[in-house]
């Protein structure tokens, strides 16, 4: 199957191994034209504001809400799961987003003093065990739509905040799965790329 990688900015080469090793054919996405041939997009972290400007001047932002509200399987991960919300907190003002999944998120809301740390997820209902999971300058969901499956949590101020997020086709992680060396959330999102093209839209 042919994986599209966002490869305007970010960590895209961590992606293209992880999906190569899995037997995807991971195809690095910088204009419209190169998502003609891709079944499924991942979305890398990076910077979500510069994303977003690249997106627009690369012609690709309206491409990519089209594919993704035909129903292409996409999965997000930090500045990814940004681009692929439906509002995005404390972002630039002229910053878009696709509104794939119903999350409102908050840009590097985890505070200055934790920026970036480690944590151990309880993901065993989807993947099988706890998950190691590095958060750099991650953002929070501030908000879940009711279609919106939360798969792992982290508590923030006492509170348990999403942090693995499933809403039809799309899936999407506050962290970094491709930075830990364990590919199981790259593997449940394969688990949902079939080789005939977008399914049904959300
Ligand atoms: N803070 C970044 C943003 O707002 C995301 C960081 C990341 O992807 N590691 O886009």
């Amino acid at each position: 199957m042919k994986v599209g990688i966002l490869a305007l900015q970010g960590d895209v080469g961590e992606h293209a191994r992880v999906l190569a090793d899995l037997g995807a054919d991971p195809i690095e996405v910088r204009a419209p034209e190169e998502l003609a041939g891709i079944d499924a997009l991942v979305l890398p972290g990076g910077e979500s504001t510069t994303m977003s400007m690249l997106l627009e001047s690369s012609g690709l932002f309206d491409p990519i809400a089209d594919r993704l509200a035909g129903g292409m399987p996409a999965f997000g991960t930090c500045a990814g799961m940004i681009l692929l919300a439906t509002e995005v907190l404390d972002g630039r003002r002229d910053q878009r987003c696709f509104g794939a999944i119903e999350l409102s998120v908050r840009r590097n809301a985890f505070g200055r003093q934790v920026d970036s740390f480690e944590s151990d997820l309880d993901v065993s209902d989807v993947v099988g065990g706890p998950m190691r999971a590095v958060f750099i300058r991650a953002p929070v969901v501030a908000l879940a739509g009711e279609g919106v499956d939360v798969l792992a949590t982290v508590a923030v101020g006492g509170a348990p905040t999403p942090v693995v997020c499933r809403q039809g086709s799309v899936l999407v992680a506050a962290f970094h799965p491709e930075l830990a060396g364990d590919w199981r959330l790259h593997e449940l999102f394969l688990s949902n790329v079939g080789s005939g093209g977008d399914g049904p839209a959300r």
